[in-house]
């Protein structure tokens, strides 16, 4: 299962997960005019190895735990 960025990111620009992803599946963009980082989950393999590296806790480990963030990752991802 892809790892979903929720809504604690939105407004924020810590970006430390994308410097951590093997895979770059982590996008910087935005949700309703603020920054957001988004998670492809065509892309994401699921190693986990960006849920530790952010200091907000705001990346869940399953698309099942996030709730609308899920689809709206989908959504704002590149691919
Ligand atoms: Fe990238 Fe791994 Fe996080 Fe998926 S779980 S977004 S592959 S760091």
């Amino acid at each position: 299962m892809a790892h979903v960025i929720g809504e604690k990111c939105v407004g924020e620009r810590y970006a430390q997960c994308i410097l951590v992803c093997p895979v770059e599946a982590i996008h910087p963009g935005t949700y309703k005019g603020e920054p957001f980082m988004t998670i492809d989950p065509d892309v994401c393999i699921a190693c986990g190895a960006c849920k530790p590296s952010c200091p907000l806790d705001s990346i869940y480990e399953d698309e099942s735990l996030a709730g609308e963030w899920a689809a709206i990752n989908k959504d704002l991802a590149p691919s």
